[in-house]
């Protein structure tokens, strides 16, 4: 997706800060952060909310909690939110599928 601001991050054309990256996903950091520790987990795949998800997708979204798990406790979280907006009604600003690691 050539508009897409997650895209472009995973393409390396504006830069993040990464926290993670593998064949499957991108992790970096949240530009407004809203706690300590407040990264994006991003499947390498364009999909635009999670009501898009076809199947098989399932897998990409259970490595995005798996590889939050291993971030929350890398930095050292005490408890963390996982979180998806799905939808500009539920504050969705960017559609492309992302989980928010919201730790403290
Ligand atoms: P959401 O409201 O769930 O769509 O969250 C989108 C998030 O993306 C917000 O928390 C923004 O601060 C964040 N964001 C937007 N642009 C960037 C960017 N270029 N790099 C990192 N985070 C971003
Ligand atoms: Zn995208």
């Amino acid at each position: 997706m050539d508009d897409c601001i997650f895209c472009k991050i995973i393409k390396k054309e504006i830069p993040g800060t990464i926290r993670h990256e593998d064949e499957h996903c991108l992790a970096f950091d949240d530009i407004h952060p809203k706690s300590r520790i407040h990264i994006l987990l991003v499947p390498k795949k364009h999909i635009a909310t999670i009501a898009d998800l076809e199947e098989g997708d399932e897998l990409v979204i259970g490595h995005l909690v798996k590889i939050a798990k291993e971030l929350a406790k890398k930095f050292e979280c005490k408890g963390y939110q996982l979180v998806f907006n799905v939808g500009k009604e539920a504050g969705q600003i960017v559609f492309h599928v992302h989980l928010h690691l919201l730790g403290n």
